[in-house]
């Protein structure tokens, strides 16, 4: 009889995740299998739930983007990693290898680039199989627990940051300063940036100046544009956009300096109008960016190795994830939720 694990699943969009038994997956050919020690839980697992985009996955599937976890036995033919070794399984896998973009490193916008925790069933549960091609070596000394966030929201911000070729020394505005925002404040002060942070919640700018911005404003008020190109004198040179809201993406523009570059991340439904003549008249680029490559990995993994990094965690088992989601959805987690199997493992024996 196959051996079991736990996984949370979703079985229809908007509706409470299922938690159930499932048979562990064995590895096929060029496959991994991963033993899951934890799972961030990010805010796209929320818009994959709720089936928010165009492509939607098919149902029922394992969320979860952010794992870490132990190789526990590989299919054959693999040869890049070992049983045992810690490994992260990311968004972003496979690519095809052989199209323009994989052949330039940008895999990341491979027409056929599968997904995890979307288009194939993700860190959600106690086992996940992974391809050895494309999951993230994790540096010994680099706790699972916290280096879970680093696989998506770390990637994701340090790319993003990067695309609005801002340089050491200019600003950088960072809208939203949840999972990602608070180590895209990080990333960007290890960077030489000055950090101007953008929430409507006191509460995440308080956390926000803690991890290093300069300057926290609240758009809660109102318009932040006025207060950025004040105290800037005359907006950000770069403005990464994490708040899943479409009113962050028009004072993103409203920020940006004139030839800044702002620089879109987050993912909520819907379409935004662009302000056409401040765009043009201040020659703005509007960029999307989307996680990142496998170097972009290893690059965001080693400011956390060396000290410049650090993801602020709350551990919650598996079973909560509902209660996580209904939080994540209200605003009300503080940074990045993370699954700790290892805990619930320990529990169970
Ligand atoms: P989160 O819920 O942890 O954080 C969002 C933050 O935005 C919160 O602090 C919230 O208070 C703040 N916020 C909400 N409305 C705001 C507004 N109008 N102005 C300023 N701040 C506001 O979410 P997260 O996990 O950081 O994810 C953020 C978004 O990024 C999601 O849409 C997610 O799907 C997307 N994402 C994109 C990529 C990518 O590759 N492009 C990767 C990961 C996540
Ligand atoms: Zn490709
Ligand atoms: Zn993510």
């Amino acid at each position: 009889m196959a051996l079991k694990m736990k996984a949370a699943i979703v079985e229809e969009f908007g509706k409470p995740l299922a938690l159930r038994e499932l048979d562990i997956p064995s590895p096929g050919a060029g496959q991994i299998l991963v033993k899951t020690e934890a799972c961030g839980v990010c805010h796209t697992d929320l818009h994959a739930a709720h089936g928010d985009w165009p492509v939607k996955p098919t149902l029922p599937f394992i969320p979860g983007h952010e794992a870490i976890g132990l190789v526990a036995a590989v299919g054959s033919g693999v040869t890049i990693v070992m049983e045992g070794d810690r490994v992260g399984v990311p968004w972003l896998y496979p690519a095809c290898g052989h199209c323009e973009y994989c052949l330039t490193a940008w895999e990341t916008v491979c027409p056929e680039a599968q997904f995890g925790g979307y288009t194939k069933n993700g860190g959600f549960a106690e086992y996940l199989l992974a391809d050895p091609n494309y999951v993230a070596h994790i540096p010994a000394g680099l706790a699972a627990v916290e280096a879970a966030p680093l696989i998506c929201a770390g990637i994701t911000t340090y790319k993003g940051i990067k695309e609005t070729e801002a340089k050491p020394g200019e600003w950088i505005a960072i809208s939203g300063c949840g999972g990602l925002g608070h180590l895209a404040i990080q990333y960007a002060k290890a960077m030489g940036l000055l950090v101007c942070a953008i929430d409507i919640d006191d509460g995440k700018l308080a956390h926000a100046k803690h991890v290093g911005a300069d300057l926290v404003i609240n758009a809660k008020a109102g318009d932040p544009a006025a207060a950025v190109k004040k105290e800037t004198g005359g907006g950000a040179h770069g403005v990464v956009i994490t708040a899943p809201s479409l009113i962050a993406f028009k004072q993103g523009v409203g920020i940006t300096r004139k030839r800044g570059t702002c620089v879109l991340v987050e993912l909520p439904p819907g379409e935004f109008p662009v302000p056409l003549f401040d765009v043009v008249a201040n020659c703005i680029t509007i960029r999307g960016s989307f996680v990142g490559t496998r170097q972009d990995m290893a690059d965001a993994l080693a400011f956390a190795t060396a000290g410049k990094v650090k993801a602020d965690v709350e551990l919650q088992p598996l079973s909560a994830i509902n209660q996580i989601f209904n939080r994540l959805e209200h605003g009300d987690v503080a940074s990045r939720v993370v699954l700790d199997f290892t805990r619930a493992q320990a529990k169970n024996q």
